[in-house]
């Protein structure tokens, strides 16, 4: 009767634990595939659509000219 027990807690166990593993390998639910990722230009603070912002290391700019501000106030 014991052992049942401890034999019976072991395999609630074990389904919990695979359907841990199971919920862990759904991928997210996409939000849309043509929302693009948005970033923020570091020089104006204007929020710009990835695909269009300038990148120069991990920062975006919305344009090289903000790009070049942007530097040049780093630097000076
Ligand atoms: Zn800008």
């Amino acid at each position: 009767m014991f052992r049942n027990l401890i034999i019976l807690a072991a395999i609630v166990l074990i389904v919990m634990i695979v359907r841990n593993r199971l919920r862990t390998q759904i991928p997210p639910i996409k939000t849309g595939d043509k929302q693009v990722e948005s970033v923020r230009c570091a020089q104006c603070k204007q929020f710009l659509p990835k695909t269009s912002a300038v990148s120069q290391g991990e920062r975006y700019f919305c344009s090289a000219d903000h790009l070049k501000t942007w530097q040049d106030s780093q630097s000076g």
